[in-house]
């Protein structure tokens, strides 16, 4: 039967479009997919970046603070030479030997908090040159996919082409329209071949009646799927 030739022409490029179609979707997710990972590494600099600032501001007070503390010293020592009892010299001397014990700690405290920075600083530099990477990687894979973009392209507008040539071939517009109807309900695959009394497309048995009426060159369904089924190397 001349039309169940063409058909299975036909499904054999539809099978080839089906795939090129279903790579072609996937394309924009995978750039997509590759430019949220990038972002996602910038957002995590931004973020070390932001607590750097925070870091480099608490310094900042620490040292005015340390600076405003020293100045208090200061100030008690010169009173030191105004005191008129030695009752009132132990004291101020106390309260000094305190306030330089207290600035100690600061001194301390911002000693720890400037390595933090400098450790900070360092993690930065690092990051920025893994982003940098990052983004000649991204440029890379999305110029990749474009490539593979425009190609697969073509190569469906080839199939179409193809495809129109296999329909011209298809003698009876009743069976192509079966066929076209077919197609859309179950995606891919509309026409397939009986293995035995099996069909290939849902392998159920396909009744005796009808594989004799296949064989009698009839153009069948299957009963369960529904999908044109024909005879391999009936003669
Ligand atoms: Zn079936």
């Amino acid at each position: 039967m001349k039309d169940i030739e063409a058909l299975k022409e036909l499904q054999k490029i539809d099978v080839e479009i089906f795939k090129i179609r279903t790579d072609l979707e996937e394309k924009p997710q995978k750039i997509k997919k590759i430019e949220d990972d990038f972002n996602a590494l910038y957002r995590s600099l931004k973020e070390l970046e932001d607590v750097l600032k925070k870091m480099q501001l608490e310094h900042k007070e620490k040292e005015l603070e340390l600076q405003s503390k020293e100045d208090v010293v200061k100030k008690q020592k010169g009173q030191l030479y105004q005191v008129k009892t030695n009752k009132e010299l132990y004291s101020l001397q106390l309260e000094i030997n305190k306030e330089n014990a207290d600035n100690s700690l600061l001194e301390d405290e911002i000693i720890v908090i400037m390595e933090k920075v400098d450790k900070f600083k360092r993690l930065i530099t690092q990051e920025k040159a893994k982003l940098a990477q990052e983004q000649v990687k991204l440029n890379k894979n999305k110029a990749d996919i474009e490539v593979d973009i425009r190609e697969l392209s073509e190569k469906l507008e080839a199939l179409n082409a193809s495809r129109k040539r296999a329909v011209e071939a298809c003698i009876d517009p009743q069976v192509l329209q079966l066929y076209e109807r077919i197609l859309e309900n179950k995606g891919e695959i509309a026409i397939v071949p009986i293995d035995g009394e099996i069909c290939s497309g849902c392998f159920r048995s396909v009744r005796p009646q009808v594989v004799n009426e296949l064989r009698l060159g009839k153009l069948k369904t299957c009963e369960n799927c529904a999908r044109i089924i024909y005879v391999e190397n009936d003669n």
